[in-house]
């Protein structure tokens, strides 16, 4: 694959038709996600992501005020992360709406953070990827879990369409919902997809491939993925080739014996390295050798 940069794109609302908006955020690296929402008229909204500062949901929130003064009606989780979930309690009077394994992701991740924060008060040391500038805002968040889960597929009616989430097995995370807008050929993906930057696999890479092969083959136009710009197919593909390059190096390291750190050390994936977020490709292939040593074990 030739090095795209990625498209240069602003923060704020793009609409999408049938009253189908994305919320994207420039520049789509750590922390900075993408999110959506349905403007159902009487039905009020349903709303895709909740971002992850409390300064980034008021500002989404501000946006979607511009189009409607309905209640909040819905919001789709598309999976566990902060990024995604942190403005859950912004979106008042939302049902949550996510599949079973993000919840229990959440869960887990409420524990780590009270574990942590026993030592070192208010709320544990912060992680590297965390801005400064987010860090202070963070103290205001209590992201309210999930209220309805599902395990396969389920379809929600909102404003005259249908939205069907979907499951496809541990991917990015272990419970990855695909938000698809069958009639309307739109997929928000959640962070199935990452466009022109470095994805993070922290479920299975070699599953997730297998969506990217599903993916193309659905009768869809529009992806808004989790960071980067609204893209297609062709983003998709490049993604794909990503993992096939990554997975298939790691794979021979790990095959010739090769220890984790050395792998980490010595990926390279070519034009790939030029992507955003490079740090990622070691974390990926930290990923790929704890799942195939527990394989093997
Ligand atoms: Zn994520």
């Amino acid at each position: 694959m030739p090095y795209k940069e990625m498209p240069r794109f602003d923060t704020g609302l793009t609409e999408l038709g049938d009253g189908i908006y994305a919320y994207l955020q420039w520049d789509g690296g750590w922390g900075v996600s993408n999110a959506g929402f349905v403007d159902g008229g009487d039905e009020g909204l349903l709303v895709i992501d909740a971002l992850m500062a409390p300064s980034m949901t008021r500002e989404f929130i501000e946006g979607m005020r511009s189009v409607s003064e309905a209640p909040f009606r819905q919001l789709i989780n598309t999976h566990s992360h902060a990024d995604h979930t942190n403005g859950n309690q912004f979106i008042e009077g939302a049902q949550i709406v996510a599949h079973k394994n993000s919840r229990l992701e959440m869960i887990a991740a409420r524990k780590l953070t009270v574990e942590a924060a026993r030592v070192n008060p208010p709320r544990g040391e912060k992680p590297g990827w965390i801005r400064d500038a987010w860090w202070k805002e963070l103290e205001e968040v209590d992201s309210p879990l999930p209220d309805i889960t599902y395990d396969k597929s389920l379809t929600l009616h909102h404003g005259g369409l249908s939205i069907e989430l979907r499951h496809q097995g541990p991917a990015h995370t272990t419970g990855d919902s695909l938000v698809l807008f069958d009639e309307q050929k739109i997929l928000f993906s959640g962070d199935l997809c990452f466009f022109y930057s470095t994805p993070l696999c922290r479920g299975d890479m070699e599953n997730w491939m297998d969506i990217c092969d599903l993916l193309v083959m659905l009768d869809i136009e529009k992806v808004v993925p989790g960071h980067g710009p609204i893209g297609g197919k062709n983003e998709i593909a490049d993604m794909r080739e990503y993992f096939e390059v990554i997975r298939n190096q790691t794979r021979q390291m790990f095959d010739s014996g090769v220890t984790v750190q050395k792998a980490m050390q010595s990926v390279d994936v070519g034009e790939f390295n030029k992507w955003p977020e490079s740090e990622r490709n070691a974390m990926n292939v930290s990923h790929l050798y704890g799942k195939w040593s527990a394989e093997s074990a």
